[in-house]
């Protein structure tokens, strides 16, 4: 009777959500290139708004929404012979497959061209090269610029991408970086997001990772999930 019921269900799913496990989940971009436990349980028990936020985490949202803001209420005067219109905030969505969708919402879009703008307070800039291939691995940069490499494969018209990054007290981009569209680091990326799903559903079967892989050394230091976390 179990098995029947269980295929019932199924049915339910295929035809209502079109899968068979039922409303899709979703995982978002900026989670997949950080540490693949934390991006599975902020994902699984959605933690987003818990934590401590800064002083400087604040000040950064709040420059984010005004520039949005700026770039939106001064388009007549900045549109030049432009012909797009600037989609600010723009969700984008990718189907993953077995019932999981990556999800996205990017800074602005105008046309082919995608932007992100990052505003930053500790961040030493110095490091930040000029020619992306001499960032250093273990920068922030690398899930910057392939979060913007994602949005790009996820976008189908996309074509070019643009990361300005600020300081926080200073409205002129500091460091203007371009990006080209990878589809080879979009697989890689995809590959990783199936990872943290797979982490999903196997502490969601009661098995928590004894010897989770980090992506960045510095990341535990701000995590808060060191309490429960192994590492
Ligand atoms: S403490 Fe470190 S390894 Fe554990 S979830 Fe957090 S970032 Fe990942």
């Amino acid at each position: 009777m179990g098995n029947i019921e269980e295929f019932g269900k199924r049915l339910e799913n295929l035809l209502k959500y079109g899968n068979i496990r039922g409303p899709k989940r979703t995982i978002r971009v900026t989670s997949v290139s950080f540490c693949p436990l934390r991006a599975a349980l902020t994902t699984r028990y959605d933690v987003r708004f818990f934590g401590e936020k800064n002083k400087e985490k604040i000040l950064g949202q709040v420059l984010h929404m005004g520039l949005l803001g700026l770039i939106k209420d001064s388009w007549p005067y900045l549109q030049g012979d432009i012909e797009a219109n600037p989609e600010i905030e723009k969700e984008v969505s990718y189907d993953l497959g077995e019932g999981w969708l990556l999800t996205g919402r990017i800074d602005l879009v105008i046309g082919e061209h995608v932007f992100e703008f990052k505003f930053f307070s500790e961040f030493s800039y110095e490091k930040i090269p000029e020619n992306l291939s001499d960032v250093e691995e273990d920068s922030v940069l690398n899930a910057y610029t392939e979060q913007l490499n994602a949005y790009l494969n996820m976008l189908p018209d996309a074509e070019f991408g643009h990361l300005w990054i600020f300081r926080h007290n200073e409205l002129i981009p500091w460091k203007k970086l371009e990006i080209k569209k990878d589809s080879k680091a979009f697989k890689a990326f995809l590959k990783r997001a199936r990872g943290i799903i797979e982490l999903i559903e196997s502490i969601e079967n009661g098995e928590f990772p004894k010897d989770p892989k980090l992506r960045f050394n510095w990341e535990c230091k701000r995590c808060i999930f060191r309490s429960i976390c192994a590492k």
